[in-house]
């Protein structure tokens, strides 16, 4: 964990600040170790102090890497109010996270700060570092995908049809609690029918009927770290075209996956598998981006959709789930997470991609 502020501590000069102040706890974990739900940051060359409240100590004792020196607030103050003894003297430019930091929280901090300190709007910048996973933080990926994989298969062997979605959510999660997950990832998808054709459809108590395609939507947190995955299940023999619409959202899905590359432009690899179902005439229907990053959040850098910016590098963990929505009919999303390397990818997901009926 402390190259990591390093890593930062690295990039600060180019972002025009000398001390970065880190306020979004995610940001705060990666960079120390600490877990609770209070704390903060300051990372430059020469500092590195880590800031929680009364409540927290012993945790942050346990918790927060050695590198980093721990002070603490009692509990009627602002941890704000620690960083202007935190500084080095002199002008400094401070820089903060623009996207965590209330306007409330800045006025603040801009009143417990004396005049030599200059504040300075920051973005992205501890997210870019996270988007480049190291080998430790591939392996909780590779656990929690592993878990949820498992879980997956449990849930099919009970069936799907005559119980809710409902059910079927509740079921799901709660075997990857028992299977040790943190908590799950996000709130299970599980869609059958027409409700599938709403990528974000929540669970309703509305029973899978024999012959539904079911879009099921699932994702385990083991030691912080996310996993995520899609698969479109047949609950029943389906008709033609679900098997055909289903084999072009696989041929795109495959497509895509082997358009993953360290170097590779994140809108190409988009394109690679949009192309494949805008060529069959169904572009309108694939309406979302290819994929995300995922790691300590379920959506975080880098970004692969039309007009996406990123570049894909090694070490990225990023989704790929093209999809087609049949409005009113049903839906077929395949997700898989993969690893970036330097001439493709490592899928993690084990599930398999043909399309599985279960009777
Ligand atoms: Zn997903
Ligand atoms: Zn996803």
């Amino acid at each position: 964990v402390s190259e990591r502020a390093d890593r930062l501590a690295g990039l600060l000069p180019e972002a025009g600040v000398d001390v970065m102040l880190v306020t979004d706890l995610v940001n705060v974990r990666y960079l120390t170790g600490y877990t609770g739900s209070n704390g903060l940051a300051l990372v430059s060359d020469q500092v590195r102090t880590f800031g929680t409240d009364f409540r927290y100590v012993e945790q942050a004792a346990a918790e927060v890497d050695a590198s980093f020196d721990r002070r603490s607030v009692p509990s009627a103050t602002d941890l704000l109010e620690l960083i202007e003894d935190s500084l080095p003297a002199g002008e400094l430019r401070l820089g903060f996270e623009a996207d965590n930091l209330t306007v409330r929280r800045y006025e603040l901090l801009r009143e417990t700060l004396d005049e030599r300190v200059e504040l300075v709007a920051c973005a992205g910048l501890v997210e870019m570092l996270r988007a480049v996973k190291d080998a430790q933080e591939i392996a909780s990926i590779t656990a929690a995908t592993v878990l949820a994989d498992a879980s997956f298969e449990r849930l099919l062997r009970d069936g799907l049809a005559g119980r809710t979605e409902r059910e079927l959510a509740v079921a799901l999660e709660q075997d990857m609690r028992e299977r040790g997950a943190d908590r799950v990832s996000f709130e299970s998808i599980v869609a059958a029918g027409p409700h599938g054709a709403l990528p974000h459809a929540q669970p309703r108590e509305v029973e899978v009927r024999a012959g539904d395609l079911v879009v099921i939507d699932w994702g385990a947190q083991l030691d912080g770290y996310c996993s995520d995955c899609t698969r479109t299940v047949a609950a029943g023999e389906p008709g033609e075209e679900v098997r055909e619409i289903y084999e072009l959202v696989l041929e795109a899905q495959v497509t895509g996956v082997n358009a993953v590359r360290a170097g590779r432009g994140a809108q190409d690899v988009d394109a690679a598998a949009r192309d494949v179902i805008a060529d069959r005439g169904y572009g309108e229907q694939f309406g979302h981006g290819l994929g995300h990053g995922v790691g300590l959040e379920i959506h975080e850098a880098p970004t692969l959709r039309r007009r996406s910016s990123d570049e894909l590098m090694t070490g990225n963990v990023v989704t790929i789930e093209p999809g087609i929505y049949l409005p009113g009919r049903f839906g077929v999303r395949i997700e898989d997470l993969v690893v970036v390397t330097d001439d493709g990818c490592k899928i993690l997901t084990s599930v398999p991609k043909r399309l599985i009926v279960v009777d």
